[in-house]
């Protein structure tokens, strides 16, 4: 039994990596296409062998509802147009799978939540991390405690953007700049390896004056994260440097460090263990998976034996509340506490 999904937008994202992993799924499929671009999606239906009765546009969207090969949709359009897309597909009667970030807005989360509850469909976003091997491999020693208390984390998701007119620089559109775009894979991962929910986050951004790149959406982010256990995590992302994408864990006996942390491959998990006067560092060699692949089947699992997805709405809503801390801690230059009561329960 194969899930069949119906993707979204037909971006960079789909159409080099979401398309080409569901043929790897053992639990989903392609049961159709939405775009606005009717020749590139013929295109894209020919080379994936699907018909064009299962090819959809904006404005007959909501006909998926009769379409019964599609079980999920998943959305992947820009962040400002998730909420919309993800409220009809629940109104369709469709689980949903969302990309990150999951809205603009902690707001628009609670009304996606909402429609799902009330639709009686699942809701899942798409953090791949926290389907990827090593990265599960990383979480479980922590949780072991093989290194002693962890005490710190360091994290820096970075790279260079060109294009200003692109809809990441548009606020509407983006939610924000780099934070929701790549630091969000910072603050969710962190978050995912501790099984911690920080208390309260203290903020730096800045965006250079004049670059047009800039004006309508921030550069760069730095903020810390403090938790009721005394860690505390410092946390960097960037649009305008060489890419970087690593995190390094701080414990009482060792460290470990996970270089291409939030890449799509080639992620590089090596440790230090002071024991005595020797010092040990390994590179861990796990098995390569496709996360894209893994995720989809994680979710058709779900839907297959409904189950709770390990990534909920609420996951996503969680990452909002933090952000719009990061945000208001940046404004006011002051650390902003955080109350995770509304959602720990349904996380942990
Ligand atoms: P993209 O710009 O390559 O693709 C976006 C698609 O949306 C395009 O096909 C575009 O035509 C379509 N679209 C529909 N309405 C639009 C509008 N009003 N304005 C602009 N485009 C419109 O973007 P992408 O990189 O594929 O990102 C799509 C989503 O996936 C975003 O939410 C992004 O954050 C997320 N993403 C996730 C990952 C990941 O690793 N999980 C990686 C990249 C992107």
């Amino acid at each position: 039994q194969r899930v069949g999904y119906a993707v979204v937008g037909l971006g960079h994202l789909s159409l080099e990596e979401i398309l080409p992993a569901l043929g790897t799924c053992k639990k989903s499929k392609l049961a159709a296409l939405v775009s606005g671009s009717p020749e590139k999606m013929k295109k894209v239906a020919a080379q994936y062998g699907l018909k064009t009765e299962s090819c959809y546009s904006y404005e007959t969207y909501d006909q998926l509802k009769d379409n019964k090969e599609v079980d999920v949709i998943y959305i992947v359009l820009p962040n400002g147009l998730h909420k919309e897309y993800v409220i009809r597909g629940a109104r369709a009667g469709k689980h949903i799978l969302c990309e990150k970030p999951m809205a603009n807005t902690a707001e628009e989360c609670k009304e996606m939540i909402a429609a799902c509850n009330k639709a009686n469909v699942k809701l899942m976003v798409a953090y791949r991390i926290q389907y990827q091997p090593h990265n599960r491999k990383l979480r479980e020693i922590l949780q072991k405690k093989e290194f002693g208390e962890v005490k710190m984390v360091e994290a820096s998701n970075c790279q260079s953007t060109a294009n200003p007119d692109h809809w990441r620089h548009k606020l509407k559109l983006a939610g924000g700049g780099v934070l929701p775009d790549i630091g969000i894979y910072c603050l969710n991962t962190t978050r995912f390896i501790l099984g911690e929910e920080p208390t309260e986050v203290f903020a730096y951004q800045y965006s250079t004056p004049g670059n047009p790149l800039f004006t309508e959406v921030e550069e760069v982010v730095s903020w810390q994260m403090r938790f009721s256990n005394g860690i505390i995590a410092n946390c960097t992302t960037h649009y305008n440097v060489h890419e970087s994408r690593h995190y390094r864990v701080l414990c009482e006996k060792g460290w470990l460090n996970m270089d291409k942390a939030y890449a799509y491959k080639g992620q590089k998990l090596s440790q230090a263990k002071a024991d005595g006067r020797m010092e040990l560092q390994q590179d861990i060699g796990l098995a390569e998976t496709n996360q894209f692949a893994t995720e989809m089947d994680h979710f058709s699992d779900c839907i297959i034996n409904n189950k709770k997805p390990f990534t909920p709405g609420e996951e996503g809503l969680q990452d909002h509340i933090i952000m719009e801390a990061i945000y208001k801690s940046a404004r006011d230059g002051k650390p902003v506490k955080i109350n995770s009561s509304q959602t720990n329960a349904a996380l942990h």
